[in-house]
C-alpha cells in the first residue's frame, strides 16, 4: 500500500516515548499528513511540509505530551490555539477515547480541521473563539481534565488563556521549545494568581526537533471569576508581578 509517511518510523519514535500506536492510528496519521500538505497549498497552515518533518516536528513532538501526562480514559481535553491540530488532534488519534475540544480564533483553521476529522472518521468539538472569551463561558470554564497549548504565547499570557479551562485537580500542559527557565520565572505570578500549582518542567531532546520543554501545571484552586480578562486588558496589564497586577487591576 502507498504510504505518505513512514509509518514504521513514526511507530518507533512513538514507542521511544512509550506511546503505542496501533495500525488504525498509523493509518490516520498517514491520512492527516496527506491532508495537511493538500490544505497547505490553499491555506497557510504550516511551514513544515515534508512527510519526514511532519512526523518528527508535528506528530512525535505532539505525542511527547503523553510522556508527562496520562489522561484517564474518556478524559476531557481542550487544545488552545490548536492551529492545524497540534497537539490536540494528534492526541485524539493516539487516544481516541479522549473527549477533545480544538479551540482556535481563526475560523479557516477550524474548517480545515473539520475536513480532516471527517477523513479520519473521528469526532472532536471545534470551538471558534478567543481563549480569553471562551474561558468565561460556563460551558467551557473549569470543565477540562487537561488543557494543552503549543506555540501560542509566553507562559504569563498563556496561563491566563488556559488555566481557567482546567477543573480543580486537572492539568495544563504547555509545550515550549528550548529551555524555559526565564519564562517560568516570568510566568510564576500568573500561574499562582490563576489557581495553578508549582510548574513541573520536563525537558527532552527529540531527534530532528531538538530540545523541548513540557511545562505541567496542576490546577489547585478555582480561578477567580475576574480571569481571564478581555484581550486588551491582558495585553495592557499582564500578570507578571504581584504589585503591578493586584494594584492596578480592577
Ligand atoms: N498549536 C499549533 C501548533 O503548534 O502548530 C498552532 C500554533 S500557531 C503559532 C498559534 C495559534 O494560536 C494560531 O492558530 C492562532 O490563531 C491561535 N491563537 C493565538 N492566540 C489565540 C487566542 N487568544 N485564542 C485562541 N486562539 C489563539
Amino acid at each position: 500500500m502507498n504510504e505518505f509517511i513512514e509509518k514504521e518510523t513514526l511507530q518507533e519514535k512513538a514507542a521511544q516515548l512509550s506511546v503505542v500506536l496501533d495500525d488504525a492510528a498509523l493509518d490516520r496519521f498517514d491520512i492527516y499528513a496527506k491532508a495537511l500538505v493538500e490544505w497547505n497549498t490553499k491555506i497557510n497552515l504550516t511551514a513544515i511540509t515534508t512527510p519526514k518533518e511532519i512526523v518528527a516536528k508535528h506528530f512525535v513532538d505532539s505525542l511527547a505530551v503523553l510522556t508527562a501526562v496520562t489522561p484517564h480514559p474518556g478524559a476531557k481535553l481542550i487544545d488552545v490555539g490548536t492551529g492545524a491540530g497540534f497537539p490536540g488532534l494528534v492526541l485524539l488519534i493516539a487516544r481516541p477515547d479522549l473527549q477533545v475540544t480544538l479551540l482556535d480564533s481563526t475560523k479557516k483553521k477550524l474548517m480545515v480541521l473539520d475536513d480532516i476529522l471527517q477523513r479520519l472518521s473521528l469526532s472532536a468539538e471545534l470551538l471558534h473563539a478567543r481563549a480569553e472569551e471562551a474561558g468565561q463561558n460556563p460551558q467551557y470554564r473549569e470543565q477540562y481534565d487537561l488543557v494543552t497549548a503549543r506555540a501560542v504565547a509566553p507562559l504569563h499570557l498563556l496561563a491566563e488563556y488556559c488555566l481557567p479551562f482546567a477543573k480543580v485537580g486537572g492539568q495544563f500542559a504547555a509545550m515550549k521549545s528550548g529551555t524555559v527557565r526565564e519564562e517560568l520565572e516570568e510566568g510564576a505570578f500568573a500561574v499562582r494568581t490563576l489557581g495553578g500549582g508549582k510548574p513541573q518542567c520536563t525537558t527532552l531532546t527529540l531527534e530532528d526537533v531538538g530540545a523541548r520543554s513540557l511545562v505541567l501545571i496542576k490546577k489547585r484552586t478555582t480561578t477567580n471569576p475576574k480571569y481571564p480578562r478581555p484581550s486588551a486588558k491582558i495585553a495592557k496589564n499582564p500578570l507578571v508581578s504581584g504589585k503591578k497586577s493586584a494594584k492596578t487591576e480592577k
